[in-house]
């Protein structure tokens, strides 16, 4: 089989009190290989949480409802699977680590008890094997003193520390696709360094396939193979990382590439992008990124641009769309 897990044209929408409909994640389709890192970035509101929690089926419903589309891991429907099933499917197939580990940690068990326990159930090991695969698991994540780490509720642990027990927990059943999002926003910067080369280490050792929330463009150059760019519930671009840092297409994501500081930069201050995400409820007609697009045209206000393959780098932006004569000229030369 190719692909590990391939959405296509997932809709997750929610509903607020007088039938509201906000489409948080709107027609977005990817591909993830097996072994292969694929990054989903853009700015808070993007919908890049929502994305990732229809993949593991988290999302409450309702408010939400997965209006259509598919999500095939190893090529079956997850949308069509009972919750036993899906249960069954979290933590031996799939494992999800977050931001704030307490979301998945409970704060009243101890840290080994909780890794034992998944391992209890999972696995159908007994009690002292699971213990002391409990202990491994620490050890492995680099935790220093996995005994005493093991024997500590979460809150007595520091953020890196509960970070570390999370992705114990999340590797005991040994997924073969890994969820990560933003795991590393909330802690400082060598912590959070750490916390990546973690992954990646753990990912090369298992052949673990790993898809990795973000808004750090920083972390996307580090880690990622493949990279989706998403705004407004939408994809804006698709690309191998390399590409899309050498030659970015979307305006999106050259604004997004221009807000990074370099360390050659003579730049006295950073570039932003003007405005700010439109929420889901109001979404602007035509490209939702048309108010704060720097190339903006009349078509951009009325007709929501469509996906255009350039061998293998996607981009939706009328900038390169077949429908605007004027403009394809420059998509010829641009591409
Ligand atoms: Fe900008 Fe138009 Fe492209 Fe949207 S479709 S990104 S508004 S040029
Ligand atoms: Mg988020």
């Amino acid at each position: 089989m190719d692909y590990l897990l391939e959405v296509n044209h997932l809709k997750t929408y929610f509903y607020g009190s007088e039938k509201q409909e906000i489409p948080a994640v709107d027609d977005v389709s990817f591909k993830v290989k097996q072994g292969e890192t694929l990054c989903i970035v853009g700015e808070s509101g993007c919908g890049k949480s929502v994305t990732t929690l229809s993949v593991m089926k988290l999302v409450q419903t309702p408010p939400g409802k997965y209006v259509s589309g598919e999500i095939l891991f190893e090529g079956k429907n997850l949308l069509e699977m009972s919750q036993r099933e899906i249960r069954d499917l979290r933590c031996k197939e799939i494992s999800m680590i977050f931001q704030e580990p307490m979301t998945a940690l409970n704060p009243v068990h101890k840290i080994g008890a909780q890794i034992a326990e998944a391992l209890i159930i999972n696995e159908e090991m007994d009690k002292k094997a699971a213990r002391q695969k409990a202990a491994d698991l620490l050890r492995m994540v680099g935790v220093p003193d996995p005994v005493r780490c093991a024997d500590s509720y979460p809150h007595q642990l520091s953020g890196g520390m509960r970070q570390r027990a999370m992705i114990a927990m999340a590797f005991s059943c040994n997924p073969k696709l890994l969820l990560a999002d933003e795991p590393t926003t909330a802690l400082d910067v060598t912590v959070q360094a750490q916390i990546l080369d973690l992954i990646q280490k753990l990912k090369e050792q298992h052949g673990m396939t790993v898809v990795f929330v973000t808004h750090d463009l920083g972390i996307v150059a580090e880690i990622a193979d493949r990279v989706i760019v998403m705004y407004a519930g939408r994809v804006v671009e698709e690309a191998a990382c390399d590409q899309l840092f050498a030659k970015p297409l979307h305006p999106y994501t050259s604004g997004l590439l221009k807000c990074i500081p370099r360390i050659d930069d003579t730049r006295e201050t950073l570039e932003t992008i003007e405005g700010q995400v439109p929420t889901p409820a109001d979404f602007p007609k035509g490209c939702r990124f048309h108010p704060r697009c720097p190339k903006a045209m009349e078509i951009c206000k009325s007709i929501m641009p469509e996906p255009v393959d350039a061998g293998g780098h996607l981009v939706s932006c009328h900038l390169y769309s077949h429908n605007d004569g004027e403009k394809k000229e420059q998509r010829e030369v641009q591409l």
